[in-house]
């Protein structure tokens, strides 16, 4: 086995990875080895690249040269290994890196483990190959409890998660004329949207009793007009069974004949090196404010992570890549004796489908339902001008308030935020309620944030102290 040694190595080469190296290099830590197992890319971007809606260009187009990178030092290449890591020695500070050519152990005085997530497919018969070709890509799928080589999926079986996956998936609509898109999350929605720009009749199926789990029931109904009006079907309260070579079988007894499954059913975060070594894990690495693991000289960071969320301070994955490229720089500054620590996290989601814009911040209430959370909900239209103006776009907003007595929450304490506006983006909102859950605030402190009008950019009408004065009027009739 070959021996070498760095003063830092990173594991990962998605965005958490990359912005760890980008940050050493900017913070003069020079002798760094940066290990990737799949190609690079800009991975929020690719449903976008495969339906050509944003990125005209196609999947190519959202590729990192690491030969030429746009971001990165021109010179990024001469610290790159290509691999995979496959053990994690903790007393001795060396990995283990499996190549094509053979096992590298390279010695290391730091780490930062940015290891991501995979995909996540439920345990349905049929999503498999009965033989799987050799694997090139190194890179894994979660089918159930198992962890398998992505290329063992069955042909007609697609996730999106990377590159492959966009070039793939490019493939697949050039070629086909049916898909089946599983899972009606942020990434479902732009891959059904993706793949019926590419031309394909799409039908969506969720396992929820009703589509866009990160919104609250009566929240979707627009996003459902919407789906329709493009003649996507939405089949909710309902898995798939089977998947077969001529389609899917579902719990319902229906069948469907289509060409591609794309299951975007969720990911779980890849930690078998980190638990494998002893680091400290639960759902997610372990780490605290500083990105540091159990180990002192060992930082992680990304989807591979799990932190407090702001709200209640339970822990949460938040498989967010803003806060995954937040996380690197925090470790990064740390490493380089610079102290620097970032708050507990608000988990959000953010979406467009066919120019009907989805946001969802902390929690819903269903979800603080399934987790003994108390709340109340206050929903109220929204209209981005005033109605003499044509241009005005009609919405809806809604938080989530805590009503119970907790620990963890004050009663009267926002939650979560959900808004559905057509045709603008309610971006400015939704980072306005990420702030404002991240800090505690219950409806009172709504006054302390301004309220900017002027006719060309909103309506008069102040939505914040709508919502205040609704809020308290509703919690004061609760607490008689
Ligand atoms: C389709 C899609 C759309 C998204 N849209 C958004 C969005 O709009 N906004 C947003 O903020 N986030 C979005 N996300 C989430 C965002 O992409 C992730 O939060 C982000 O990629 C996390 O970065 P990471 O570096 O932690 O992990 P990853 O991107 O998962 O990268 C980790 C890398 O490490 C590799 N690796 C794992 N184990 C090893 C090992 N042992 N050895 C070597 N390499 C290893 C993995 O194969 C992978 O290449 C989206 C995700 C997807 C899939």
């Amino acid at each position: 086995m070959i021996h070498s040694s760095c003063a830092l190595l990173i594991i990962g080469g998605g965005p958490g990875g990359r912005v760890s190296y980008m940050m050493a290099r900017k913070m003069g830590i020079d002798d760094i080895t940066l290990v990737i197992n799949e190609d690079p890319t800009v991975i929020c971007s690719l449903p976008y690249s495969v339906g050509r809606r944003l990125v005209p260009a196609g999947p190519e187009a959202e590729m990192v040269n690491l030969q030429n990178p746009e971001r990165l030092p021109a010179d990024t290449l001469k610290d790159v290994v290509r691999g995979n890591v496959i053990d994690l020695e903790l007393e001795k500070k060396t990995a283990t890196i499996r190549q094509s050519s053979g096992d590298v152990e390279i010695t290391f005085k730091k780490a930062i483990l940015a290891t991501g997530a995979m995909s996540w497919i439920p345990p349905v018969n049929g999503v498999t190959r009965e033989e799987a070709p050799l694997d090139k890509s190194l890179t894994w799928v979660m089918v159930g409890k198992d962890i398998i080589p992505r290329s063992s999926l069955a042909e007609n079986v697609y996730v999106m998660r990377g590159a492959e996956d966009s070039f793939s998936l490019d493939r697949f609509a050039s070629d086909k004329r049916k898909a089946v898109v599983v899972g009606t999350g942020a990434i479902g929605l732009e891959m059904a949207e993706a793949l019926y720009d590419r031309g394909l009749e799409v039908i969506l199926i969720e396992a929820l009793p009703h589509a866009v789990p990160f919104l609250d029931n009566e929240m979707t109904a627009t996003v459902l007009e919407r789906l329709e009006s493009k003649n996507i079907k939405v089949i909710t309260d309902t898995q798939v069974r089977e998947v077969f070579r001529e389609g899917i079988s579902l719990n319902n007894g229906e069948k469907i004949h289509t060409d591609g499954i794309i299951f975007a059913t969720g990911v779980k975060p890849n930690i078998a090196i980190a638990e494998g070594s002893g680091l400290g894990t639960e759902k997610g690495i372990i780490v605290d404010e500083t990105m540091r693991t159990s180990h002192p000289d060992i930082y992680a960071v990304g989807d591979a992570v799990q932190l407090l969320d702001g709200a209640t301070g339970f822990p949460v994955l938040p498989l967010i890549g803003t806060l995954a490229m937040r996380q690197a720089m925090v470790a990064v500054m740390n490493i380089a004796g610079m102290p620097a620590t970032l708050p507990p996290a608000t988990v959000w989601g953010l979406t467009a489908v066919f120019d009907l814009h989805l946001g969802g911040v902390g929690w819903s209430e269903e979800i603080a339902l399934r987790s003994g959370i108390e709340t109340m909900g206050i929903t109220i239209p929204y209209r981005t001008r005033e109605e003499a103006m044509p241009e005005g776009h009609h919405g809806t907003w809604k938080i989530v308030l805590a009503t119970g007595i907790s620990d963890s929450f004050r009663p009267g304490q926002i939650i979560g935020f959900q808004v559905v506006l057509d045709h603008e983006s309610p971006l400015f909102l939704v980072e306005r309620f990420i702030d404002i859950i991240s800090r505690k605030e219950t409806v009172n402190d709504l006054f302390g944030h301004y309220f900017v009008h002027s006719p060309y950019h909103n309506d008069i009408m102040d939505p914040y102290m709508n919502l205040m004065s609704i809020a308290q009027e509703s919690m004061s009739k609760l607490q008689k």
